[in-house]
């Protein structure tokens, strides 16, 4: 139903109904329900569904175990471990493996499977590593997957950061281990989960992130699951009780938000509105260039300049008529804190702060590590650096206008939203009488 017809649900951003279907991309399991689902026999002697009946494999004399070695065979021809003999089984290696079957193969191989639960004569019954087709083949789109099942990762290899630019290099690199450690490893090492290594880079390229197929966010959630349990006779109506409870007094308290929740820890930057700087204080002298960056920007940003900016605008479009939008643009940022400057001096009677504005900064500027401000902590990303959490990532929204290219005749102005990370915090000194004015830089 929800793959062929879906449901009806609303969108409320587009307000719009449409319909939901869903779909079983994968299974995430260990090995022993990797078989049940996949109908393959994961036992014996062709236990790796991917190699079928090239697996590999060696009847250990002794401990009749069956191991899965010869990982030479992934090597490329003319690789020098191929002809190596004392350090591996005594022979050199000149198989190659082949190529995976492709997913109408397997549905092929499945897909005549007559299961009968009764009792079979044992001689009559013919050895086959698929035992049966799976239910999911029942879905409609089940057979057309590459991967049906993955293979949780936490039970194949430890945490590994993989770039995806570098997986061919990362496949060499695996299954030149393996072959090292074939070289060093008793054969009983070379367990079915060992042998899946030189398969996990596979398992990247066609299911892509493994944060997005891997079982840890659902195994945490069972412990918290279990937590809910406080009666041992009745578990599961404990955790239903627990966890209705739980939804019911959270959906509550978002309508609450005046209320103080009893109970719940207060939020450590709370009431801390008014800027308040920590960490790593100390006074630097900034260039020239950068002092006239930062005027424009406090100059651009203040109320009472703003009738000067449209006046200075104005200036220079009946000075150059026929320049376009962009290069108007252009010009006042370039020429507008001298003409500022000039304008305010040559009039009389202009306010104080007007005034300390056309003075412009002071060149040195105290820089420091922290900031508080709005019930919020900031860290330049140096200090974030140090830190176990993030705390130098900004947005902003701006209103800015917008240019598709130089001779764009009508620019288009909107909000746009800017991320960065913030890489100095600068309280500037605008010769007001105590308090500097806080600029965060960002880049
Ligand atoms: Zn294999």
């Amino acid at each position: 139903m929800l793959w062929e017809e879906g449901v009806k649900v609303f969108d409320s951003y587009s307000e719009e109904n449409f319909r939901l279907r869903a779909m079983l991309f994968c299974t995430i399991n260990d090995f022993p329900a990797y078989g049940n689902l996949s109908g393959y026999s994961v036992k014996g002697h062709f236990a790796c569904l991917i190699c079928e009946e090239n697996t590999s494999y060696l009847q250990l004399k002794h401990g009749k175990k069956t191991v899965y070695t010869r990982h030479r065979r992934f090597l490329p021809r003319n690789h020098p471990y191929r002809r190596l003999k004392k350090a591996f089984n005594g022979s050199p290696e000149d198989d190659v493996v082949c190529r995976p079957s492709n997913e109408e193969e397997v549905y092929d191989h499945v897909r005549n499977i007559d299961v009968v639960f009764r009792k079979h004569k044992k001689k009559t019954v013919e050895k086959n590593i698929w035992k049966k087709q799976s239910i999911f083949f029942n879905l409609p789109y089940w057979c057309k997957l590459d991967v049906r099942h993955c293979i949780d990762v936490m039970h194949v290899e430890k945490h590994k950061v993989v770039n995806p630019r570098y997986l061919d290099d990362l496949q060499n690199e695996a299954i030149r281990l393996l072959c090292q450690m074939e070289m060093y490893f008793p054969p009983s090492f070379f367990d079915i989960m060992v042998h899946f290594i030189v398969h996990l880079v596979r398992d990247f390229q066609i299911c892509g992130p493994v944060f997005l197929r891997w079982m840890y966010p659902v195994e945490r959630y069972m412990k918290i699951l279990k937590g809910y349990v406080k009666n041992q006779l009745r578990l599961e109506a404990s955790i239903i009780e627990r966890y209705i409870v739980e939804e019911a007094i959270e959906f509550c308290s978002s309508y609450m938000p005046s209320c103080d929740p009893i109970g719940l820890p207060k939020k450590r930057h709370e009431n801390i509105r008014e800027g308040k700087r920590v960490r790593g204080v100390r006074i630097e002298s900034v260039s020239g260039k950068e002092v006239n960056q930062e005027h424009l920007y406090i100059l651009n940003n203040t109320e009472d300049v703003i009738p000067y900016i449209s006046q200075h605008i104005d200036e220079i479009k009946s000075a150059h008529p026929r320049m376009s939008e962009k290069w108007t643009l252009n010009e006042h940022n370039k020429s507008f804190l001298a003409w500022f400057k000039k304008k305010i001096y040559a009039t009389s009677n202009v306010s104080e702060n007007l005034l300390r504005l056309a003075r412009g900064p002071n060149t040195d500027v105290i820089t420091f590590g922290g900031y508080y401000i709005n019930n919020y902590l900031f860290y330049s990303k140096e200090e974030d650096d140090k830190s176990r959490v993030q705390n130098s990532g900004v947005t902003l929204h701006a209103e800015a206008v917008h240019f598709s290219s130089s001779k764009d005749k009508n620019p288009i102005t909107a909000s746009i939203s800017y991320f960065g990370i913030i890489q100095e915090i600068w309280e500037i000194d605008c010769h007001q009488s105590v308090n500097g004015l806080t600029v965060i830089l960002v880049w």
